[in-house]
């Protein structure tokens, strides 16, 4: 057995995946109790156009807290939930939380722009529509209210499937956002089969801006791609006043990004709209 092998590389290499298993199994059974406790939470991360330099969005970002570890990131434990099937409760939960909250912000009267949750390729079966639909009705929330944001790993899964539960959720009135474009392979050909009204352009590509020639030229074949769709284009991870001004010379639509704003709880990003904090710009 490898583990009982000579060589000290086959020897590390299967200590380390056992390493890698037993954390695997640690975080799954704590994510379920995380679940029963209350320790997730939602984070928002606003969106703002590049226009006006208004909030005209939000994201919202699951996190952990962790009654030892403290906040955990969705980078750490998604992962394990996508394989271990958890995720459909998790995300379950996203949408109820989030419904939750934009019902207590409109009995609030605070003027909220639509709010996105992130949908994992497993949440996205038959049963969806009516999921999303009995939540929504659970907080008399409209439709207009919520976005949902999906990764390009769906659209190779069974394409007809897939756009008839698609076209099923836009028909009720949620719009589906394209999250960390550029990361796969949809072509402009490909992508105008699907309902999607956003894209939004990875991180991966905005981080170079605007000094990278090749995170430049892809920046700017998003925009045209979706301006020639009609889609709205939203740059994530946007940190620099140069990446902003490369980015609206573009036409890019709108930002988000610790420039702006990091994720953050809900009261904090309440505040944030109340006071009609703006994106300050550069003359250029
Ligand atoms: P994402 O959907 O692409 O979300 C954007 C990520 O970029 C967030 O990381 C956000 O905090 C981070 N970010 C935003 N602006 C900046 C910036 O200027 N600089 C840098 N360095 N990072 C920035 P986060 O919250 O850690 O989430 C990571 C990923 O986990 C998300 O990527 C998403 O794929 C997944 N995720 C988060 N919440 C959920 C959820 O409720 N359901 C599902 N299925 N996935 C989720
Ligand atoms: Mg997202
Ligand atoms: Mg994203
Ligand atoms: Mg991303």
């Amino acid at each position: 057995r490898a583990g009982q092998s000579d060589d000290p590389a086959i020897l590390f290499f299967s200590e380390e995946m056992n390493q890698r298993a037993k954390e695997h199994l640690r975080i799954e059974s704590e994510l379920r109790d995380a679940l029963a406790n209350g320790e997730l939470m939602l984070y928002y991360q606003p969106k703002v156009s590049l226009r006006s330099g208004r909030i005209v969005g939000a994201e919202a970002l699951l996190r952990w807290r962790h009654p030892v570890r403290g906040l955990v990131s969705p980078g750490v434990f998604i992962p394990v939930a996508e394989e271990t099937g958890l995720i459909t409760e998790l995300g379950n939960w996203v949408v109820e939380e989030a419904c939750r909250q934009i019902q207590q912000w409109r009995e609030a009267n605070v003027i909220m722009p639509p709010i996105a949750v992130n949908l994992s390729a497993r949440q996205f079966d038959r049963g969806l529509p009516q999921r999303m639909a009995q939540a929504l009705e659970r907080y008399g929330v409209n439709p207009e209210q919520l976005m949902l944001e999906i990764t390009e790993s769906l659209l190779v899964r069974g394409a007809e499937t897939v756009i008839a539960i698609m076209n099923e959720l836009v028909a009720m009135g949620l719009a589906l956002a394209l999250d960390d474009f550029g990361t796969g392979y949809s072509s402009l050909a490909y992508l105008k089969k699907f309902p999607i009204s956003t894209l939004k352009i990875d991180r991966a590509f905005v981080v170079g801006l605007p000094h990278e020639e090749n995170d430049c030229a892809i920046a700017r074949a998003i925009v045209t791609m979706g301006q020639q769709l009609r889609q709205e284009i939203v740059a994530e991870g946007v940190e620099t006043m140069e990446q902003m001004d490369f980015l609206r010379g573009l036409g890019c639509d709108q930002l988000q990004g610790y420039l702006f704003s990091q994720p953050v709880p809900a009261a904090d990003f309440e505040r944030m709209l109340r006071e009609g904090k703006r994106l300050a710009f550069t003359g250029r």
